[in-house]
């Protein structure tokens, strides 16, 4: 079993080091928030004072933090701490151009380091059924594996350095247009007289399905259980959906690809976010239909 770092105890962060200490590992943690360090304390972790505190003499360290410059902060912090040839796993959302920078900024001083960002929310994180897409090197990403294992059910190696970056913006990309599209099919369904259930017992056998109308019906009290039916609280956030698509805008301007639906849904979740201040799951964008 390993010394491992975990930097950024939040929402995912907490059940995902919690995961790792009870694999086995023992686990140095850090985050700004003495509360989430609490936490994970009393989930078996070993506070630390600073992130560089919990870097000392690690083998690994797993960062889950808000966005790439935070990701640059503590990177820059803990690089001199780590035993040679330490292993640095980026679990964040960040934009692809900083997973591929700080993973070459490690690599030049003799680090390993793997891009890897999940799919599957807090509860996933909790549970350890998180699925982690990886971009780095083919070493990188084997010695990564049996970690992300312990916090997760799929390991998949997307490519390169920032590849699970791009995985990840793609196919939120996806998720963010389907999810309106289905909004727009129930509303338009139900001006035309077709019932909510009707059209899901179709389209959902039918080529308009898709994982946001049969896994995660916006209409309440159709299909399974989901965030629509505890009045769009818990899931997956619609500001972090927001933040997603602007990632997926960003990597497309830099590298010149055109995405006229994913930029079209980012305008539709910037103005819904701005409308809806307080934490709202993403399927609630059906009220704004
Ligand atoms: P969060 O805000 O709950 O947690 C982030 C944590 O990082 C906070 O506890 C904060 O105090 C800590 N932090 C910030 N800067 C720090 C620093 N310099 N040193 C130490 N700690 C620091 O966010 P989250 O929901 O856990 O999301 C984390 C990442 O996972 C984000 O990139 C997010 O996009 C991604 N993600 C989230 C979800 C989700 O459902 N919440 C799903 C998939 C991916």
């Amino acid at each position: 079993m390993a010394r491992i770092a975990f930097i950024g105890l939040g929402n995912m962060g907490g059940g995902m080091a919690a995961n790792l200490a009870g694999a086995g590992h023992e686990v140095h943690a850090f985050d700004l928030s003495a509360e989430a360090l609490a936490r994970a304390a009393q989930a078996g972790c070993h506070p630390a004072a600073s992130a560089r505190a919990a870097a000392d003499g690690a083998e690994a360290v797993v960062t889950m933090l808000p966005a790439g410059r935070h990701v640059e902060t503590v990177q820059a912090e803990i690089l001199g701490a780590l035993v040679p040839g330490a292993l640095l796993i980026d679990c964040s959302t960040i934009d692809v151009a900083t997973a591929r920078s700080v993973a070459e900024a490690a690599v030049a001083r003799g680090f390993m380091a793997v891009d890897a960002p999940v799919s599957g929310g807090i509860a996933a994180a909790a549970a350890g059924t998180l699925t982690f897409m990886v971009g780095g090197a083919p070493d990188a990403f084997e010695r990564a594996r049996p970690y992300l294992a312990a916090m997760g059910k799929a390991v998949i190696h997307a490519g390169g350095s920032g590849a699970g970056q791009a995985a990840k913006i793609c196919n939120n990309m996806v998720l963010g247009a389907t999810m309106i599209a289905t909004c727009e099919a129930f509303r338009l369904a139900e001006k035309l007289g077709l019932e909510a259930q009707a059209f899901f017992d179709i389209a959902s056998v039918s080529s308009g399905q898709s994982w946001s109308l049969t896994s995660y019906c916006p209409v309440p009290g159709v299909g399974p259980t989901t965030p629509a039916d505890h009045d769009y609280q818990g899931g997956f956030a619609a500001a972090l959906m927001l933040k997603d698509l602007r990632l997926a805008r960003e990597a497309a301007a830099q590298v010149g690809a055109d995405t006229p639906m994913g930029a079209r849904a980012a305008e539709r979740y910037e103005a819904f976010v701005a409308a809806h201040p307080d934490p709202i799951d993403f399927s609630a964008i059906i009220k704004s239909l």
